[in-house]
């Protein structure tokens, strides 16, 4: 809800009686002084007040963040609304977290692996962020041989249908005849498959192996768990 109808609401004041208290620096969101009363906050953030006499005031202190990593099997939807039958990501993971959280960046429906989802909507944009150089690992079953030629042009950049500027440089490492492993530091819209269409290939296969420090190992297709403190530290 908009902050200043949840300061008023907490404090028995007026949103009109808050506007001051707003404009003069009162009222600190997360530990940062909020002066906008549409800020959207949410049970999630620590909302204080100093009152006109400098008293601090806790007006709730928010719930712990959710930061949960997925294994998603193909044939689940990156949406809250099943779609053509199709179950949501969101249906893996435990209820009373679902309502909550959303992901860092999607999947397509036939793409398996990585996911990330979190309640945490500053951890998620600066995830999302190309200059946070999170790389993102794929592995990729190809409808034809890739080669040196393929490698070249995805250093390069490449341009996307519709894009107004090139690809950043991705990593591409050929495995065999048909797989390939490609990295990429940034998340456009169904990249692997628009990059591989740009060399007149097709993705036959797609798993997400890893974002950044953060890969599978012990998650098997379907399962999720909450992140260790020790692999939220790792990412930022
Ligand atoms: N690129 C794609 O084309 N699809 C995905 O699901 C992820 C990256």
């Amino acid at each position: 809800m908009r902050l200043d109808v949840l300061c008023a609401r907490q404090t028995g004041r007026s949103r009109r009686q808050m506007k001051p208290l707003l404009a003069q620096g009162h009222v600190w969101v997360n530990g940062h002084v909020e002066q906008d009363p549409k800020a959207w906050v949410t049970g999630f953030d620590r909302i204080e007040i100093t009152d006109e006499q400098g008293q601090p005031c806790l007006i709730q202190t928010g719930r712990p963040r959710e930061y949960w990593i997925l294994h998603k099997p193909a044939g689940y939807i990156s949406s809250h609304v099943s779609e053509s039958g199709h179950p949501t990501v969101f249906e893996l993971l435990p209820e009373a977290v679902r309502q909550e959280v959303h992901f860092v960046g999607r999947l397509d429906v036939s793409t398996t692996g990585l996911m990330l989802m979190t309640s945490d909507g500053q951890w998620s944009k600066r995830l999302s962020r190309p200059e946070f150089h999170m790389p993102k690992v794929y592995r990729v079953q190809t409808e034809s041989p890739m080669d040196e030629a393929d490698k070249q042009a995805f250093a390069e950049g490449v341009w996307l249908h519709g894009e107004s500027c090139l690809t950043r440089p991705a990593a591409l490492e050929i495995m065999n005849e048909h797989w390939v492993r490609l990295t990429l530091h940034e998340g456009r819209r169904h990249q692997v498959k628009r990059m591989l269409r740009c060399r007149h290939n097709r993705v036959l296969a797609l798993h997400r192996e890893s974002m950044g420090p953060l890969n599978l190992q012990g998650l098997a297709e379907g399962e999720v768990r909450r992140l260790s403190a020790e692999e939220l530290q790792a990412v930022d």
